[in-house]
């Protein structure tokens, strides 16, 4: 059963009959929205039909005759000439479309862990000893239940979620981007730099794993396809710490005990340090290994070239977000200048955002962060747009093992580009190799992990499920 939203048509008499008018750009909204409106006029209710050569077009059109409900209400107007460059809605019963599974309940779950503050590590603006999150639980009215991840404080995305999640429910799974816009284009002063975009995250991908459950489909089928089920990765450590034990050589010494592709570590304390972090890490995992840095946006463009000419050497696979995310006339400038490779979009958010990214030549390697950037959807057309500008894609995947899963779905839809049977560097997943119970323990079946690939599950729509014990363990209010 669709949704259906109250509105007031407004009407005129013209030549004799009753015409209904509104504005092109409502009407395209009505005709996207796959939601009948329901005009109030004489009392009365009536569904409005408007078909797509009624909006695409101001031409004159004739209509079938309105049958008015209930059987009392007034005469309905005849049907009669369209003029001008309004647009008319012809009143009449409409068939109920094809039913379509709704959202019958959300849920959110802020979750936090904990470490004691002399475990605190991070990167080089600071060190923290908390790891947060939250997921978004939808269940529809067909029972079938979808769970996403939310980047972030939750206790901030658990606010945007009781602003928002009234205008999801009782709407039809496949609506997203349609309640999204409506969401963007009212609260427009909200922005789209902060918690409510991974709220969105969160519910987005909440409904890729409803939708792949109700059809017995991966979410990698409903964005592109699963063009592999074994995903290379990276190992992500290499973590400023305070603990005495946890030291970068410490780290390195667990990476190198399984076959990665590579290794991304933190700098951006300064070049000297960057160099020696370099080094040490480069002796450590020998030539082979991919060797990732990340500044953290920790530099402007002149700290940034000193590092570029330190690291330089060391044969850098790429250098991470070596400037702060609004800078991107820096980053225009840093890449011209800069022989290794450029990569950065953990903070950005939405398409808007790497639409800068990309059209100014920013980087070489973009990476959405799903729970972050929007969701799948917004994911995949970010994908979608570097790929058109022959830019690599490279997702950052630092939270929860939900949003860890979408990210492999992801890179699972992504055809290689612009590659044929050569492919000198495949897509990396992000695997992060710090203390943290929420991608670790947070699924009844962990991620598995083979031979430095982790597998795509196998089961339809995100292909985890939650273990509500672990979940209960860490929820916060
Ligand atoms: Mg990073």
């Amino acid at each position: 059963m669709s949704a259906r939203r109250a509105v007031t048509g407004c009407h005129h008499q013209r030549q004799g009959a009753t015409v209904w008018i509104a504005s092109t750009a409502y009407a395209h909204w009505l005709l996207l929205s796959h939601c009948p409106p329901v005009i109030r006029y004489g009392g009365a209710s009536y569904e409005a039909a408007c078909t797509k050569s009624s909006i695409l077009s101001s031409a004159a059109c004739t209509g079938r005759r309105a049958t008015a409900k209930p059987a009392s209400a007034p005469p309905a107007p005849p049907a009669g000439a369209c003029a001008g460059r309004g647009i008319r809605f012809l009143m009449a019963e409409l068939p109920r479309r094809t039913a379509v599974p709704t959202i019958e309940r959300l849920a959110f779950t802020g979750l936090e862990y904990v470490m004691p503050p002399e475990k605190a590590f991070g990167m080089s603006r600071a060190v923290g000893n908390r790891r947060m999150g939250g997921l978004v639980e939808i269940v529809t009215d067909q029972g079938v239940t979808g769970t996403g991840e939310a980047f972030g404080d939750p206790r901030v995305t658990s606010a945007y979620f009781q602003m928002i999640e009234p205008l999801f429910r009782g709407r039809s799974i496949y609506d997203f981007d349609h309640v999204e816009a409506g969401i963007r284009n009212r609260m427009y002063h909200l922005g789209a730099q902060n918690q409510l975009t991974a709220c969105l995250s969160g519910i987005n991908l909440a409904l890729h794993d409803a939708i792949g459950r109700t059809h017995g489909v991966r979410a990698c089928d409903l964005i592109g396809g699963c063009g592999t089920d074994r995903l290379p990765v990276y190992a992500s450590t290499g973590f400023f710490s305070k603990d005495p034990t946890n030291q970068l050589e410490h780290q390195l010494a667990v990476v190198k005990a399984h076959p990665y592709a590579g290794a991304k570590i933190k700098i951006g304390r300064g070049p000297a340090d960057d160099a020696a972090r370099c080094r040490l890490a480069r002796e450590m995992l020998g030539d082979d290994a991919l060797l990732i840095v990340d500044v953290n946006g920790n530099y402007t463009v002149d700290l940034a070239l000193a590092c570029i000419r330190a690291i330089e050497r060391y044969d850098i696979h790429w250098l991470e977000e070596p400037l702060p995310p609004a800078d991107l006339r820096g980053y225009a400038e840093l890449r011209v200048r800069s022989p290794i490779p450029l990569a950065a979009g953990e903070a950005h958010y939405t398409l808007r955002d790497f639409r800068q990214l990309i059209e100014g030549r920013c980087v070489d390697i973009v990476q959405p962060s799903i729970p972050t950037v929007g969701g799948l959807t917004e994911a995949k057309r970010i994908a979608v747009m570097a790929q058109a500008a022959n830019l690599r894609v490279s997702p950052h995947a630092w939270g929860g093992a939900v949003g860890l899963a979408a990210a492999l779905h992801l890179v699972a839809s992504q055809p290689a580009h612009p590659h044929g049977d050569n492919i000198p560097y495949p897509t990396l997943v992000e695997y992060d190799m710090s203390d943290n119970p929420l991608r670790t323990r947070l699924l009844r079946t962990p991620l598995a992990l083979e031979e430095g690939h982790l597998l795509l599950p196998p089961g339809p729509g995100l292909g985890v499920t939650l273990d509500p014990a672990v979940v209960a363990q860490y929820r916060v209010e």
